[in-house]
C-alpha cells in the first residue's frame, strides 16, 4: 500500500486525537465543541477518501465519492461557525441558520448525480465527473470559507488583544494549508496534472486550529513565520546549490552517501553568512515599518559616544526605544542629588514629575539583580509588597511593563521604564535581547554625559569667578586711576620746589613716593590691558612694522636702565629684514617687557642678547636671551598665566601680568610665544609674528 492510499487515515486517525485533546482541554466551551464536530466532519472526509483510493473499480469508488462531497458543506458551514466563534463576531442567528439549512440540502443532494454525476480515472486515481450544480456547489462552500476568513481578518485588524490576533493569526495560516490543499484537488477535474493535496492541507489545518484553541501561550506567529521563512529560502538555496553539484559529479559516475553527506555539511556551514543575509532580508520584509529603527538601535552605541549632552542623550535613547520597539510610553530614570533618589528625567511621550526614593525595595533589587523587573514581578514577588504607598503609587502612574536598570562602571546609572504596547502585543525574548544589548552602552555612555556635564558646571563656576576676580580689578583700577593722577601732579611740583630749595632728605621721598606713583600706574595700565585681551576688545592697529627697527629703538630707550646694574644689552639683527604687518605701540610693549624680566632676573653685570631672525614663509622671531637663573622645566608653562609667579629674588617686583599680557598680543598678531630655560644658565624668550597675518588668520587662531 502507498504512502498516497495510506496518508488519509492517518489523516483521519490523526483528527480523532486531536478531537480527544480538544475536548479534554475544555469539554464544556461550544468553541471547543464545533471545532470538535469539524474535525469529526474532516476524520469522515478523510476516511472516505481512504477507502475511495482502496477501491478497485470506478463504480465502487463512487459511493465514496459521494460520500466525500457530502460532508465537504458540512465541514465548511461548521468552519464558518467556528471562526464567528473564536474571534466573538456577533452571531447572527438567522443567517447562521439559514446556512445550516443550504449546506443540509446540499448534503441531501449528494446522492444524486445532480453535483456528481460519476467517476472518471485521473493519473492519481478515481476523479469526480462534475454533474449540473458541481460548480454551484464549489461556490457555497467557498463563500462559507471566505466568510470564515473574512471573521478572521477582521479581528486581526481591530482586536486589541494580542491574544485573539495570534489566535485568527493561526487560523488562517491554516486555512491557507487548507484552501492550497483543496484547490489542488478540484484542479485535476479541469485537467490539469496535478495531485490533489487536499488531505495534506487539511493536516495541517487541523493542526494550526487545535494549537490556537489549546494552547495558551502561543509563540508569536509572525515571529515563527520570519524565522522559519529565512531558514526555507537558505535550505532552499543550500539544497539547490548541491543538486547542481550532484548533478555535475554524477554525470560520469556514482556518488557514495558519505560524499552527500560531507557535501551538505560543507555547504551548509559555508553558507552561514548567507542565511545572515536573507534572515537580513525577511526581517526586512516583516519590519518595513520599524526596520528603521532597529538600524538605529544597533547604532545607538556609536551614536551615543559621540553625544556627551546628557539631555540630548537622554531624549535620543528614550525616543530610538519607543519606536524601535513600538512602546507606548519610554520612561528613563536617573539618580539625582543629593540622596539618589531616582527621578523621570526624560521620556518619549508625556513626562512625569515623580520620583522614588534610593532606599526603597525597588530600587534595592534593581541595584542587586542583574535581571529586568516586569510588571508581573511587582505584583507577584514577595519584596515588593512592603513598598510605600507613595512608591505602588509613582509605579502604578508609570504602570511600566519592563523596568530595565541600566548598570555601569559606577552602578546604576539609569532605569528604563517601557511602558506595553499600544497594540498589546507583549515584548517578545527578541525585543528583552536588543534592550539587554544597548543598556550597557546607554549605561557608559549616561555615566559619561554625568561626568562630562559635571566637568562643565565646575569650569563654568571657575569662568565665573575668573570673571568676578577681573571685573573687580578693573573697577579697583578705574578708581585708583584719578588720585594717581593727582598724586603723579603733586609729587611732581613737589619736586619742582625741591629743586628750587633742595633738602637730601625730602629729596629722597619725593623720589621714593614718585617710583611708588610709577608701579602703581603701570600696574593699573597693565591690570586694564589684561581686562581688555579677555573681553576682546583690544583692538590692533596694524601697520607695517620693520621688526629690527623697533628693537634697536627698545634698547636706546632701555639702555639706562640697564647700565645701572652693569649689564651689556647686545643686538643681533639681520641685514635686511621684511616689515610684518603688526601694532608697532603693542610690540614695543612686548619687546620692554621681556628685556625687563631679563634685566630684573639677571644679576648685575650679566648679558642680555635680542636677536631677530627672518623663517622664510613663516614670518619673524624676536629672541631675548639673558644669562640669568633660568626656570625650573615645570614652572616654564605656567609663567604666563596670569598672576603667575615664580619664587625669586626680584619677583616681589613684579606682579606676575607681563608674560601673560604678553602672550595675548602675540596671539592676536596670529603668532606664538615661548621660552627656553635651564636653570643656572640663562633663558631664551621668542615670539614670533607671522608674515601673513590677516585679521581672518588672526581669528583662526585664537
Ligand atoms: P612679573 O611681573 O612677576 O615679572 P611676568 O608675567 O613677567 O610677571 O613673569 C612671571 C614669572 O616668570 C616671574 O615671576 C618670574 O618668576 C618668571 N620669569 C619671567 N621672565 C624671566 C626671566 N627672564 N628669567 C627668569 N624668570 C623669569
Amino acid at each position: 500500500m502507498s504512502v498516497w492510499v495510506i496518508l488519509p487515515l492517518i489523516a483521519s486517525f490523526f483528527n480523532l486525537l486531536l478531537i480527544a485533546l480538544v475536548l479534554r482541554s475544555n469539554p464544556r466551551a461550544g468553541l471547543n465543541r464545533i471545532l470538535s464536530l469539524f474535525l469529526l466532519v474532516l476524520a469522515v472526509w478523510a476516511l472516505a477518501v481512504f477507502s475511495l483510493r482502496m477501491s478497485a473499480t470506478l463504480a465502487e469508488a463512487l459511493p465514496w465519492q459521494k460520500l466525500a462531497l457530502a460532508v465537504g458543506p458540512l465541514g465548511a458551514v461548521l468552519y464558518y461557525h467556528f471562526t464567528l466563534r473564536l474571534t466573538r463576531a456577533s452571531l447572527h442567528r438567522t443567517y447562521l441558520l439559514l446556512a445550516y439549512e443550504l449546506v443540509i440540502l446540499i448534503t441531501l443532494l449528494a446522492p444524486s448525480d445532480l453535483i456528481v454525476s460519476g467517476n472518471q480515472m485521473k493519473f492519481y486515481g478515481p476523479a469526480p465527473l462534475p454533474g449540473p450544480f458541481f460548480f454551484a456547489y464549489i461556490t457555497i462552500m467557498y463563500a462559507l470559507v471566505f466568510l470564515g476568513v473574512r471573521n478572521l481578518v477582521l479581528t486581526i485588524r481591530t482586536s486589541p488583544s494580542h491574544k485573539e490576533r495570534n489566535r485568527a493569526n493561526y487560523v488562517i495560516l491554516g486555512t491557507l494549508c487548507f484552501l492550497g490543499g483543496g484547490i489542488t484537488d478540484f484542479l485535476p477535474v479541469l485537467g490539469l496534472r496535478i495531485y490533489p493535496l487536499g488531505i495534506i492541507g487539511n493536516l495541517l489545518f487541523s493542526f494550526f486550529a487545535v494549537v490556537a484553541i489549546v494552547r495558551h501561550q502561543l509563540l508569536d506567529i509572525r515571529f515563527m513565520a520570519r524565522k522559519g521563512l529565512a531558514y526555507v529560502v537558505f535550505i532552499a538555496f543550500v539544497v539547490g546549490i548541491y543538486i547542481d553539484i550532484i548533478l555535475m559529479i554524477s554525470g560520469t559516475r556514482r556518488v557514495p552517501i558519505w560524499t552527500n553527506v560531507v557535501l551538505i555539511t560543507l555547504l551548509a556551514v559555508s553558507l552561514q553568512i548567507v542565511l545572515a543575509r536573507v534572515q537580513r532580508l525577511v526581517d526586512r520584509v516583516f519590519y518595513r515599518h520599524r526596520y528603521d529603527y532597529i538600524k538605529a538601535l544597533e547604532q545607538f552605541s556609536h551614536q551615543t559616544q559621540s553625544i556627551a549632552d546628557l539631555d540630548s542623550l537622554c531624549a535620543t535613547l528614550v525616543n530610538t526605544i519607543a519606536l524601535a520597539l513600538e512602546a507606548k510610553n519610554v520612561y528613563l530614570l536617573l539618580p539625582s542629588p543629593p540622596a539618589g533618589d531616582f527621578t523621570v528625567h526624560a521620556a518619549s511621550v508625556a513626562m512625569a514629575r515623580f520620583s522614588i526614593a534610593a532606599d526603597s525595595p525597588f530600587i534595592g533589587w534593581i541595584k542587586r539583580s542583574d535581571q529586568l523587573l516586569t510588571s508581573r514581578d511587582l505584583n507577584i514577588l514577595p519584596q515588593f509588597q512592603g513598598l510605600r504607598l507613595s512608591e505602588k503609587a509613582f509605579l502604578k502612574m508609570l504602570s511600566g511593563e519592563i523596568y530595565l536598570p541600566l548598570k555601569g562602571r559606577a552602578g546604576v546609572a539609569g532605569i528604563l521604564v517601557l511602558v506595553a504596547r499600544p497594540t498589546g502585543r507583549p515584548y517578545s525574548g527578541e525585543d528583552i535581547a536588543m534592550l539587554w544589548a544597548i543598556s550597557r552602552q546607554a549605561a557608559v555612555s549616561l555615566e559619561n554625559a554625568h561626568l562630562y556635564a559635571q566637568e562643565n558646571a565646575r569650569l563654568e563656576q571657575a569662568e565665573k569667578l575668573e570673571q568676578m576676580k577681573s571685573d573687580f580689578m578693573v573697577k579697583i583700577s578705574h578708581q585708583l586711576k584719578t588720585p594717581l593722577t593727582s598724586l603723579r601732579a603733586a609729587v611732581d611740583i613737589l619736586a619742582e620746589e625741591e629743586a628750587r630749595n633742595p633738602s637730601p632728605v625730602r629729596l629722597t621721598l619725593v623720589r621714593t613716593m614718585g617710583l611708588g606713583i610709577d608701579s602703581l600706574q603701570r600696574l593699573i595700565s597693565r591690570i586694564l590691558d589684561l581686562a581688555k585681551i579677555q573681553t576682546a576688545t583690544l583692538e590692533l592697529h596694524r601697520q607695517p612694522v620693520d621688526l629690527a627697527a623697533l628693537v634697536e629703538e627698545t634698547a636706546a630707550m632701555m639702555a639706562p636702565a640697564l647700565a645701572l646694574k652693569k649689564q651689556t644689552l647686545s643686538l643681533e639683527l639681520p641685514d635686511a629684514l621684511q616689515a610684518v604687518a603688526a601694532d608697532g605701540q603693542r610690540l614695543e610693549q612686548v619687546l620692554v617687557n621681556l628685556v625687563e624680566n631679563a634685566s630684573k632676573f639677571t644679576g648685575r653685570e650679566g648679558r642680555i642678547t635680542v636677536r631677530v631672525k627672518e623663517l622664510e614663509d613663516t614670518g619673524v622671531v624676536v629672541e631675548v636671551e639673558d644669562s640669568g637663573p633660568g626656570i625650573p622645566e615645570n614652572e616654564q608653562k605656567r609663567i604666563f598665566e596670569p598672576y603667575y609667579q615664580v619664587k625669586m629674588p626680584g619677583s616681589d617686583i613684579g606682579n606676575g601680568l607681563g608674560l601673560a599680557i604678553v602672550k595675548s598680543l602675540i596671539e592676536l598678531h596670529g603668532g606664538r610665544v615661548w621660552v627656553e630655560s635651564q636653570v643656572g644658565t640663562g633663558s631664551t624668550f621668542s615670539f614670533l609674528i607671522p608674515s601673513r597675518s590677516d585679521d581672518n588668520d588672526n581669528k583662526e587662531k585664537q
